[in-house]
């Protein structure tokens, strides 16, 4: 259908007033990926995703569409189209004149536009809704319709801001696999803002992480998921026990990161320094219980709650100055030796499921 365009964003600071919601970012997407960006509510996801449309000026800094820069270009020059939470489809227009309406504005003759927007409406499995009001259509249809909207301009990019978070869970994971599946069948660049750590991981192949206006980590999902650059990145993603401290020892490829409480850990990831704060990770589904055999990996825990989740067991544990630990262990695992609040067992992991967190320069 159209070529994808990479997508370049050099040094882009946006404020609002005395607000700065983003900081000087700068990224490269890949033509035909399918980049999410994710992070809280506030963190200048959708500020920097309305750059990229246009919708909004960009303070500082340049963004480049393939090889032309679109910083000073209005939105419908820019080869993109935007897809937004709210739908925004006109009411008193039915499915096929919502489709066709950037069509009629350029002003193609109304038999073309028709039969675009047929194709369109086919592309997103509505077509036999062609002739309804949105009023007569359910949240997941309006959201096709605002789909194949965006799509009828033929862009090089499609920009989608939260576009799963008005659906049902049930919905949301449907539309999902619909959405990924569009972005490999047309080849174009996506560009998908979501607070959704879990729905950003099913669907990127680039995912960055965003925090106060900076992007903490841009790298493939496994990659952000196994090796959280920043102790933000390993919280925000989840499944990870972040616990700070400093560093006492430090060789290329690894540092030991003394608690407060006493113990002292090892972790993998060099470039630190002895006497530096520092934070590591350490995946919670990797934590052993009850076995005792490396003080710098491993300590010993007291039991503080038990969650069962079905096909898992959530444990909290407290430690010498550790508040607060997580371990997922499988039911299986949990049944055949359970242990209950209040106990106090040995707690262990190996070397490569403990990693040394990087921070960002303030
Ligand atoms: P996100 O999409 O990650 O929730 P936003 O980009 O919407 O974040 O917002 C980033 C920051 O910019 C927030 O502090 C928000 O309050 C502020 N902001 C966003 N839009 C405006 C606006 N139009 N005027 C003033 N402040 C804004």
């Amino acid at each position: 259908m159209s070529k994808a365009a990479a997508i370049d964003i050099v040094s882009v600071t946006k404020t609002y007033g005395a607000t700065t919601a983003v900081r000087a970012v700068s990224l490269k997407i890949p033509a035909g990926s399918y980049c999410c960006l994710l992070g809280p509510s506030g963190c200048g996801k959708s500020s920097t995703l309305r750059m990229i449309a246009g919708h909004e000026s960009i303070t500082s800094g340049d963004i480049r569409l393939g090889n032309t820069v679109v910083t000073d270009l209005p939105p419908a020059r820019r080869g993109t189209a935007m897809m937004f939470q709210s739908y925004a489809l006109f009411p008193h227009l039915d499915v096929a004149e919502n489709v066709a309406f950037s069509l009629k504005m350029k002003g193609v003759p109304k038999a073309e536009r028709h039969k675009r927007a047929l194709e369109m409406l086919r592309l997103t499995h509505m077509e036999e809704y062609a002739a309804r009001r949105p009023a007569q259509l359910s949240g997941g249809q309006q959201q096709r319709v605002a789909l194949a909207r965006a799509l009828i301009t033929d862009p090089e990019a499609l920009l989608l801001d939260e576009p799963l978070s008005a659906l049902d869970p049930f919905l949301k994971i449907r539309m999902r696999a619909e959405l990924k599946k569009l972005q490999s069948e047309l080849g174009i660049t996506f560009v998908h803002v979501t607070h959704s750590q879990e729905e950003a991981m099913a669907l990127a192949d680039m995912v960055v992480v965003m925090n106060d206006g900076r992007i903490e980590q841009a790298a493939v999902p496994r990659t952000v998921f196994e090796r959280p650059a920043t102790a933000f990145v390993a919280r925000f993603m989840g499944d990870h026990n972040v616990l700070s401290g400093t560093v006492t020892e430090a060789t290329e490829k690894s540092a030991t990161i003394g608690m407060e409480g006493g113990g002292a850990f090892v972790a993998s990831g060099g470039g630190r320094a002895a006497g530096e704060a520092a934070d590591i990770a350490i995946r919670t589904d990797r934590v052993r219980i009850g076995e005792a055999d490396d003080p710098a990996l491993g300590f010993t825990g007291t039991v503080s709650n038990i969650e069962y989740r079905g096909s898992s067991v959530k444990l909290s544990f407290a430690g010498p100055g550790i508040d607060d630990f997580t371990a997922i262990v499988g039911d299986t695992a949990f049944f055949a030796r359970p242990i209950r609040v209040g106990d106090t067992v040995p707690l262990a992991w190996s070397a490569e499921d403990a990693i040394v967190l990087g921070r960002l320069d303030a």
